[in-house]
């Protein structure tokens, strides 16, 4: 079947929760899971038995803290010793390791052996539970996709997302940014009609990342025209100064370091991102952790004012990034329409009065579902790229841009801006660079990534070389150095020597970070191995299940006096044993070959046959 009419799915991967949508019948649906819920765990736990993905993984968290494995998108696409994943980790119960070539990798043990995953692993065991839960819906199987990520990722952090998707077995149609998903969302419907220009500010606070974009919309048309963000700021953060908070205090109270035990640690983040939450209703809040530390209980009481205090730095700096992004946009706040709220953070009463206050008082839209908006837009873009859905939905044009300045180091450490941020995107830009030295027959191009003016304060993406120039005085040799960046935001670059004429080198950049070819071939080949392992799990837990709920019937009849007195006494005594057993056996057996309980069920069925009719 062609990519254009395979059904293609809408996937909002979210750092705390994902959410999958498919245009179905009209419209987007947004597809619940198998509890019925609308939004997923981004959330991978492993077990002596088996492998649990979402709400399965985050319900036995609890018990299992140093194997659950959660918030892996602040892993994404990032290097070991980056400060912000060195910070991140002090936090977190479970073990995260520097892996091959800088990258990090969780350790968890998985039936009795250690095993290290990369963070593009466990973003693809994620991506397939959305695709699963899509697959059931529609009853049919799935490959395209859109996938959305923060505006403000960085390359290597986009790249990596779309290798999850690979890993999962997906063809990732688009990376899409967040910002514009839930402008998408915002101004789907209205934007068909032949309406004004509406300029559309995007605040997105979610779990993770923080992401602001200023996008016009007029006549189906999307266009970004700023976007500034911080892919570490999120309701982890604030969670990590409730934890710490109470840290202290327990370190105060009873002298003892709960950060030494990961259960502890894990339990009480859960018990202070409760208490956000419930902080965004009231003016005071109780923690209470039953048997911390040490048998020692957390009984605390803790104020929305508190909770302000604590965060406050990082609710300012949400602001100086709004601002920063209607500057770059040259645009003044009072020609703003209107101000959308997504991600789960907005729900903070202190967010939106600053950002309320910010806007002198404008109106905060909450028109659309903050949790769902990302995946809502993402289907539209499914949509629209895989040929189906409405005239509308086949006449939407998305102009996103570059959220950072893209260049060239040269002498002095100095960065070369070659595509400066909020150009936007599909774009391609040439720039001639020449030599620095005389007779030099080699040279490097080290790429970053960044605003600053020195190439040491950005993000190095990688370095290629050009090789063989022939020999000529500094400055003479020329080279065009392209950087070609597609509508996912991805970036490749090539040179060209002038004098010869060849595009001698063209390299992806990010090698460094990306998983190679052979390690991806590896992992996807992994992913099957645990695709097949879960469904084995499924099988025997089913198989035990129908076991289970056969004897239970037995047993049942069997209290029924009116059916056992009409049994011999031999018949009976032998289906009371045989219950029996079956009882013991089910209790000692958690995880049971199919065959063992199929010929058990037979067994079982062969002695009850006299009262199986009832
Ligand atoms: P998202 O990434 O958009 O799913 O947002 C998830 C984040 O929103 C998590 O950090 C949640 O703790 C946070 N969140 C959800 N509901 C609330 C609420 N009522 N008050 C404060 N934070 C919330």
């Amino acid at each position: 079947m062609a990519e254009k009419q395979q059904p293609a799915i809408g996937i909002d991967l979210g750092t705390t929760y994902s959410c999958v949508g498919v245009w179905h019948q009209g419209r987007v649906e947004i597809i619940a899971n198998d509890q019925g819920n609308r939004t997923t765990p981004s959330c991978v736990a492993f077990t002596d038995k088996e492998r649990h993905v979402g709400d399965a993984a985050k319900n036995q968290m609890g018990m299992n803290p140093t194997n659950t494995i959660f918030t892996v998108k602040r892993l994404i696409g990032r290097r070991f010793w980056d400060p912000s994943v060195q910070s991140d980790i002090k936090l977190w119960p479970f073990a995260v390791v520097e892996g091959p070539a800088g990258k990090p990798q969780v350790v968890v043990k998985h039936k009795g052996e250690e095993k290290k995953f990369y963070p593009e692993e466990i973003s693809s065991m994620i991506l397939t539970k959305m695709k699963e839960i899509a697959q059931t819906y529609l009853e049919c199987p799935v490959k395209n996709a859109v996938v959305t990520v923060p505006a403000y990722f960085n390359d290597a952090q986009r790249r990596a997302t779309k290798d999850a998707g690979l890993i999962a077995g997906l063809n990732v149609m688009r990376i899409m940014d967040e910002p514009t998903a839930a402008a998408v969302a915002y101004g789907f419907d209205k934007a068909s009609s032949n309406s004004a220009e509406k300029k559309v500010f995007i605040f997105d606070l979610g779990g993770g990342t923080f992401d602001v974009s200023l996008i016009s919309v007029k006549n189906g048309v999307f266009e970004v025209k700023a976007t500034a963000g911080d892919t570490h700021l999120g309701g982890e953060d604030f969670d990590d100064r409730l934890v710490n908070y109470f840290i202290a205090e327990f370190k105060r109270k009873y002298n003892k370091d709960i950060t030494k035990s990961p259960r502890s640690l894990g339990r009480l983040r859960s018990a202070c991102e409760t208490a956000k939450r419930n902080l965004s209703f009231l003016a005071q809040t109780t923690v209470e952790v039953n048997s911390l530390y040490e048998g020692i209980d957390l009984c605390s009481r803790i104020s929305q004012a508190r909770f302000e205090e604590l965060n406050m730095d990082l609710f300012t700096k949400c602001m100086e990034i709004v601002e920063k992004c209607l500057k770059d946009a040259c645009t003044d706040k009072a020609s703003v329409d209107v101000v959308v709220l997504v991600g789960g953070s907005t729900r903070i009463p202190k967010v939106r009065e600053l950002l309320n206050n910010y806007f002198d008082g404008k109106q905060l839209s909450r028109g659309i579902n903050p949790d769902e908006a990302v995946a809502y837009g993402a289907t539209v873009q499914a949509a629209h790229l895989s040929g189906q859905g409405s005239r509308e939905v086949q006449d939407l044009v998305l102009l996103d841009v570059t959220p950072l300045s893209l260049g060239i180091e040269i002498v002095g450490g100095v960065m070369s801006v070659v595509v400066p941020r909020n150009i936007t995107i599909p774009t391609n830009k040439v720039q001639d660079y020449t030599t620095t030295y005389d007779y030099q027959t080699d040279v490097c191009f080290r790429v970053f990534e960044g605003e600053r003016a020195q190439t040491k304060d950005n993000y190095r993406l990688g370095e290629f070389s050009l090789r063989g120039i022939a020999p000529a005085l500094r400055g003479v040799p020329k080279f065009d150095v392209c950087f070609d960046i597609d509508a996912n935001g991805i970036l490749n670059v090539s040179a060209q020597d002038r004098s010869s004429g060849q595009k001698n080198k063209i390299t992806v950049i990010n090698e460094e970070t990306r998983l190679s070819d052979e390690v991806i071939e590896k992992i996807i080949q992994d992913a099957e191995r645990y695709r097949v392992q879960d469904k084995e799990c499924r099988k025997s837990y089913e198989a035990k299940n129908t076991l289970e709920r056969y004897v239970y019937r037995m047993r049942n009849a069997m209290r029924n006096n009116s059916i056992t007195s009409t049994l011999p006494f031999m018949t009976k005594m032998a289906i009371e044993e045989a219950v029996r057993e079956t009882f013991v056996w089910v209790d000692g057996n958690q995880f049971p070959d199919v065959s063992e309980s199929e010929s058990r069920l037979e067994q079982l069925k062969r002695i009850c046959a006299p009262i199986d009719h009832i």
